[in-house]
């Protein structure tokens, strides 16, 4: 399909979203968070044939929050290969993002990569292998967007770590059954970092082209990941990409992807495209309500979905 035709069709769903307004609320507990205008909403679509389809608030930066648990467990992933199961499961959770509940009865061993406890004891693994953790971040994502530019918004990471008693609290709590092997304060510094990480919509969508594209990034031909890891990191957003609400999107959208509680969204058609979506009020389980919604129409009106 051409950028002119997702251009129309962005164009349309974008009037649809926008009586949405007002019926989410933006995330508090991080205070950075809270000081952003609700009433944005942006949407880009990128096509692996090459061209950007995007509308509304697409070119504004916003926070990426749990969207870099996909950057992180792809770097480390790279890395150690099957090993990484030994650390983390790959079977969604059913509860919040932010859950302690399970981690007692199964031993510290997080349910998969993108609850907060999984993407914690990702990010310990990351600080093994790259000496120099945030920097290496920041390269991988610049390198899979092309965008230079890109960087951590120092205000919101440091909101967060004023307020990350709970994330602290489950990075103690893994670290007592020796799956964090790093110093509680330096993991969570990174964590909030990477949480902080700023972006727009395309950059979003380019940087999630390398799954659309089976692991290789199209931008230069380089490989990120293996054919099997990409088909495995695509399987576990599409499982555990929205938390507890993660059949629900299955069932609306159709598509592997990925939220944070800044408001955006990332999901991919393999073979085909990758779509950002952005919109700062949330939903009860802390996705963005009219993200979600602009995505429901989206794959409705291309009639295609990975099912
Ligand atoms: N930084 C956020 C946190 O750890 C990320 C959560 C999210 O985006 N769901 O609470």
């Amino acid at each position: 399909m051409s950028t002119e035709y997702y251009q129309q069709v962005i164009g349309r769903i974008y009037n649809e979203i926008l009586p949405f307004h007002g019926k989410g609320k933006v995330a508090d507990y991080i205070p950075a968070l809270a000081e952003v205008n609700p009433m944005q909403f942006g949407i880009a679509v990128e096509s692996l044939g090459g061209g950007t389809a995007m509308r509304g608030d697409a070119a504004t930066c916003f926070s990426i929050q749990s969207i870099s648990k996909v950057f992180t467990f792809a770097m480390v992933m790279s890395r150690v290969g099957e090993d990484i199961w030994k650390a983390v499961g790959r079977e969604p959770s059913g509860n919040p993002f932010n859950s302690l509940v399970q981690l007692e009865h199964e031993k510290g061993i997080p349910r998969n990569p993108f609850i907060n406890a999984g993407a914690l004891v990702v990010t310990d693994r990351l600080m093994e292998l790259y000496p120099r953790p945030k920097e290496a971040i920041l390269d991988f994502v610049r390198s899979l967007c092309g965008n230079d530019d890109i960087y951590y918004d120092h205000q919101v990471a440091q909101s967060e770590r004023d307020h990350a008693d709970r994330n602290m609290a489950l990075a103690h709590f893994i670290k007592s059954f020796g799956n964090i092997h790093n110093e509680v304060d330096a993991l969570i510094d990174v964590y909030c970092h990477q949480c902080a990480i700023s972006m727009n919509c395309v950059d979003l969508a380019r940087s999630f082209l390398f799954l659309a594209n089976r692991g290789v990034n199209p931008a230069d031909g380089k490989r990120i990941l293996t054919m099997s890891q990409a088909k495995r990191l695509g399987a576990i957003m599409a499982t555990c990409g929205f938390y507890d609400e993660s059949g629900d999107f299955a069932f609306r959208v159709g598509l592997p992807g990925k939220s944070g509680v800044g408001g955006g969204i990332v999901a991919y058609l393999p073979e085909k495209l990758s779509v950002a979506v952005w919109g700062p009020e949330l939903n009860a389980y802390g996705n963005s309500l009219m993200g979600i919604e602009a995505l429901e129409r989206f794959t409705t009106d291309i009639s295609s979905s990975i099912f």
